[in-house]
């Protein structure tokens, strides 16, 4: 990584992006970045999630797409702790396990899961899902975190959702969060209760959800 400092070019034109991005190689604390890559290229948003941490993961995705479009933005970083795994996956939930071909990420995340759960007793299963929220608005930026706490199942439940959703009991339900509709689970998840401390401090604070 060569930049210090994100420059965004006012330009659609893919020639021009060519060209500009040749002369900034003069000015080498500098990255040019189209709206392109900023916002629309998934890429960007995936090389922005080397962080440490699910705040700034989230922050370094939010700060991304805020730069470029100016737009009151909310970004997400969010992953699985496993205690008897020390919190792993934890932020390495998405890309826990190398994919085979024909074999979905997801199925593969959860394969290795099971494999390191497997024989250890119903108590010694639990597990929260944890979800940071980041939200960027001119001169503000708000976070929240929550949690949900389940226990890992020693085989998968349910068709919906996604992730690590068909593994993970729900604590005080008798379901995993793949047998609850999209409903059910947005009354209860952790990315639901992260949305509504954010949204509590936003209207606290007189944030006016506006572009500038
Ligand atoms: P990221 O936030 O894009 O790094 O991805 C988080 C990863 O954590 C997802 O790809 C899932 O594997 C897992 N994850 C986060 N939230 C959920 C959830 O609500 N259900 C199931 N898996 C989740």
């Amino acid at each position: 990584m060569r930049a210090t400092n994100i420059i965004l070019l006012g330009s659609s034109n893919s020639d021009k992006i060519h060209e500009f991005k040749n002369l900034f190689n003069d000015y080498p604390h500098l990255e040019l970045k189209s709206l392109h890559e900023l916002v629309f290229n998934e890429r960007a948003l995936r090389e922005a999630e080397v962080g440490k941490t699910y705040y700034e993961n989230a922050f370094n995705k939010g700060r991304l797409c805020y730069i470029a479009s100016k737009y009151p933005t909310i970004s997400d970083d969010s992953g699985l702790e496993v205690d008897l795994l020390d919190g792993k996956p934890g932020i390495l939930s998405a890309r826990y396990a190398p994919a085979k071909p024909n074999q979905s990420q997801d199925s593969a995340n959860m394969d290795k899961l099971l494999h390191e759960m497997h024989g250890v007793p119903k108590e010694k299963r639990t597990a929260k899902f944890v979800c940071t929220l980041v939200f960027f608005i001119e001169g503000v930026v708000l976070s929240a975190t929550e949690t949900l706490e389940g226990v890992i199942l020693e085989a998968p439940r349910g068709k919906n959702g996604f992730g690590y959703d068909p593994l993970f009991l729900v604590k005080g339900t008798d379901k995993t969060l793949a047998e609850m509709t999209l409903e059910e689970k947005n009354k209860i998840s952790h990315r639901h209760k992260a949305l509504k401390s954010l949204m509590t401090q936003i209207s606290e604070k007189g944030i006016k959800l506006v572009r500038p």
